[in-house]
């Protein structure tokens, strides 16, 4: 069990606290309740024509985008950016505050608010349901985070963020609807690639209507999902923090001030698809009872225990086809003894964390 500082723990009372010292609790207000009635907020900004609704942490333990969202709206704020003037915007910056409370992707009835968008089983789904019909949006971002098993394109390379234009229907149609997305995407990804050492992913568009993305797009309202992705070297996702920042800011002026937001393709089609080929830790060299020498795949799993999050290491214990690790760690560097593969997967990690202190690789 490791844990590091880190801010991926952001619950309600945290958000509650982000808000007041930011001084966006001026700009906020409650829309409705969640299943534990813990409330749900949402900041509102400027009286501009053009309207864009923003939501995050929809999965509890997904905090990264939030982050990002209370960092640039401070800033807006304290700038006083006409961006804010010239649109109209809605964040609700925790769909989820019973998930978030709990680090949990699920709501306190177990729902993945995610799949319920045609059900509207929940209130928290019937909340976001709803904003959208009164507040008709012209765009609408869907803000998650992504698990470093992603990779962009067929590479060893995990995406710092990945982007979606999602389906409307079971073909993946294109129409002009989804192409405005697109479109918007291609923009943001040719800013972000400016800089040639951060990998992009475009995320798997099959169609699912219970999703939010999905729905909306179907509703002829383009949505855009931005995944906050990994850097094996920043677990607490800081780095991805100033990269999703940099990426809704850049999206907000291309909102405001683009002319036409146009039915174009080609460059969000380009960007290189998301493979779930990567694992957190490859250790090679690993020394087997028989003399030959082996290698095994780790991930870490996140939970939360008293407001900190702890990651444990479990060995992958099928390997289905090809998998690259974010980090290689050579076995025979830390040790010559050897360890019995044929035991059971909690036996070996015992015995590595024998030799290897896994919290070094939780950097
Ligand atoms: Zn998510």
């Amino acid at each position: 069990m490791y844990t590091f500082e880190n801010k991926r723990y952001l619950s309600p009372a945290v958000l509650d606290q982000l808000l007041i010292h930011n001084k966006l609790d001026n700009y906020t207000s409650i829309l409705g309740y969640s299943v534990e009635n813990r409330p749900i907020l949402l900041s509102s900004f400027g009286s501009g024509k053009r309207k864009v609704l923003l939501w995050s942490q929809m999965h509890g333990n997904e905090s990264t985008t939030t982050r990002a969202l209370v960092q640039l709206f401070s800033d807006l704020v304290l700038k006083n950016s006409s961006l804010l003037d010239d649109l109209s915007i809605k964040v609700i910056y925790q769909l989820n505050p019973d998930g978030s409370d709990k680090y949990s992707r699920l709501n306190a009835n177990g729902v993945d608010l995610n799949r319920d968008a045609v059900k509207k089983s929940q209130p928290e789904s019937k909340l976001l349901i709803k904003l959208f019909n009164v507040f008709k949006p012209h765009f609408c971002i869907n803000l998650h985070d992504q698990r470093s098993i992603y990779a962009a394109g067929n590479t060893d390379l995990p995406a710092i963020i990945s982007f979606l234009a999602p389906s409307f229907d079971k073909s993946k149609s294109i129409n002009e609807v989804r192409a405005r997305a697109m479109y918007m995407i291609g923009k943001l990804y040719k800013t972000i690639k400016s800089d040639k050492t951060l990998p992009v992913g475009r995320y798997n568009d099959d169609f699912n209507i219970n999703c939010f993305g999905d729905f909306f797009t179907s509703q002829n309202t383009p949505t855009i999902l931005i995944e906050a992705g990994h850097n094996p070297k920043d677990f607490g996702r800081n780095l991805v923090v100033a990269e999703v920042y940099k990426c809704l800011l850049n999206f907000l002026k291309l909102f405001a001030y683009e002319n036409n937001i146009k039915p174009l393709t080609d460059v969000y089609l380009s960007i290189p698809k998301n493979y779930d080929h990567l694992r957190d830790l490859e250790i090679i060299n690993v020394k087997c009872s028989n003399g030959l020498s082996n290698r095994l795949f780790i991930q870490f799993y996140e939970y939360l225990k008293k407001d900190k999050i702890y990651f444990v290491p479990k060995i992958e214990s099928e390997i289905p086809k090809k998998l690259y690790g974010n980090r290689i760690i050579d076995y025979s560097k830390f040790t010559n003894k050897s360890i019995d593969l044929e035991q059971n997967n909690h036996k070996i990690l015992e015995k590595l964390k024998l030799f290897l202190d896994f919290s070094l690789f939780l950097e």
